[in-house]
């Protein structure tokens, strides 16, 4: 086994936390606040969609968690490093690559709308501003599609183009998942060949999978055509996808999957992922499932531990009342309640300076955050992270400077 630095060397240790912010999903400020947000609790991994405005943002993102951690973060019982950036391409029709549409035109007029209620992104709307789904929040899970009483609503795939990558991983990418199903050799095959230029330049590789029969020789054999090796390989247990935030249960199907994978022994880390929410360390730990949280943790060995948990559709709800919280501030300030009239009578734009959407403007917001965030991964990780709250004083004297 090579010898790692962090945050690889989480992997090592069982420790590995990766925040999804998700292969489809493109709204901008959300992706910001989150990537700002995990990073600064000690995130080893930010994995998001890969198209370049997200990477742009979630890059910007890492640069100013990057300017508000100080010298002290570097030396606690956890050190912050600045985490991977990864970015998910498929290579095949795949639930997390895909977005729910409809003609809001076709709707009944009676229909109680009850897409807009379940969607867990906000990404249904009826508005006179915007109408249907917003395609750049809805990260298809598909919760939409089966309760509109209409069958109103379909999903549409897309597939990653592979000419896509270079310039992402050009652009500071240090990492890439590719999702795939059991049967694709074929499609992996292409894919992988496409993109084999580039692998020398990342970090790591993730294969996401869910479970299927036959999966440990599929994965085997995706492994066998993966030249040129790329450094650290995982395997992303893909349970129930996109369910982490529906309840404790949907975590079953990945632990299952996982003990499956790591009873396969295959050459790399096994990694859980759909479904995954509060419940899933203390689980794994009911079942010895992961290396105990001491510093004799590094010489676990990984074929026998589970190295680490990928949260999504969990992780980001943990953060809603903060990011909710946030949104209605930015829109209460941006909309003034006398709105000034231009010379010929016509409403003119607000001359006040736009709010900052950035959550590190709102120091008790950003505590908040890190608090709820703590929540998730001290189980994983240990106490002493960056986002216990000794170590908040030194961010919010960098903000009151600024
Ligand atoms: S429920 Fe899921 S698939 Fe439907 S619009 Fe919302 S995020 Fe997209
Ligand atoms: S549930 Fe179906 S019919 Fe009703 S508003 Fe939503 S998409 Fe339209």
């Amino acid at each position: 086994m090579i010898n790692l630095y962090y945050p690889l060397r989480s992997l090592k240790e069982g420790h590995w936390f990766k925040l999804i912010c998700g292969a489809s999903f493109q709204h901008l400020p959300a992706i910001q606040n989150l990537v700002l947000a995990y990073a600064l609790a000690g995130a080893d991994c930010i994995d998001v969609a890969a198209d370049a405005a997200v990477v742009a943002a979630a890059r910007e993102a890492l640069d100013r968690a990057g300017y508000l951690v100080d010298a002290q973060w570097q030396r606690g019982d956890r050190p912050w490093v600045r985490p991977l950036l990864m970015v998910s391409l498929n290579d095949g029709d795949d639930p997390h690559f895909r977005k729910a549409v409809f003609d809001p035109n076709t709707c009944p007029s009676d229909c109680h709308r009850p897409c807009e209620s379940i969607c867990p992104a906000q990404a249904i709307a009826f508005t006179p501003a915007q109408s249907g789904v917003i395609a750049e929040r809805c990260y298809g899970c598909g919760r939409c599609v089966p309760i509109c009483p209409f069958n109103t609503i379909s999903t549409q795939f897309y597939r990653f183009s592979p000419a896509n990558l270079l310039p992402l991983v050009l652009s500071g990418v240090d990492a890439i998942e590719i999702h795939t199903q059991v049967g694709r050799q074929d499609a992996f095959e292409r894919l992988w060949q496409a993109i084999a230029p580039v692998i020398p330049h990342l970090s790591l590789v993730a294969v996401s999978c869910p479970a299927g029969d036959g999966i440990e020789s599929y994965l085997r054999s995706l492994y066998a055509m993966m030249q040129p090796q790329p450094p650290v390989v995982i395997w992303q247990a893909d349970g129930r996808a996109m369910s982490g935030d529906i309840g404790d249960g949907t975590t079953h199907a990945t632990l299952r999957l996982g003990q499956k994978l790591l009873a396969a022994e295959l050459p790399g880390y096994v990694q859980l992922a759909g479904g995954t929410n509060g419940y899933t360390v203390e689980k794994l730990r009911s079942l010895h499932l992961l290396p105990p949280l001491s510093p004799t943790a590094s010489d676990c060995d990984p074929s026998k531990a589970i190295a680490g948990v990928a949260y999504g559709s969990y992780a980001r709800t943990l953060l809603s009342p903060v990011l909710d919280t946030l949104d209605a501030i930015v829109q209460e300030r941006a909309s003034p309640s006398v709105i000034p009239e231009s010379g010929d009578g016509g409403a003119i734009a607000p001359t006040q300076p736009a709010t900052p959407a950035d959550l590190e403007h709102y120091p008790a917001l950003l505590n908040q955050a890190m608090t709820l965030i703590d929540t998730l991964m001290s189980p994983l990780k240990g106490p002493g992270g960056p986002a216990q709250l000794g170590k908040r004083s030194s961010y919010t004297a960098k903000l009151s400077a600024r």
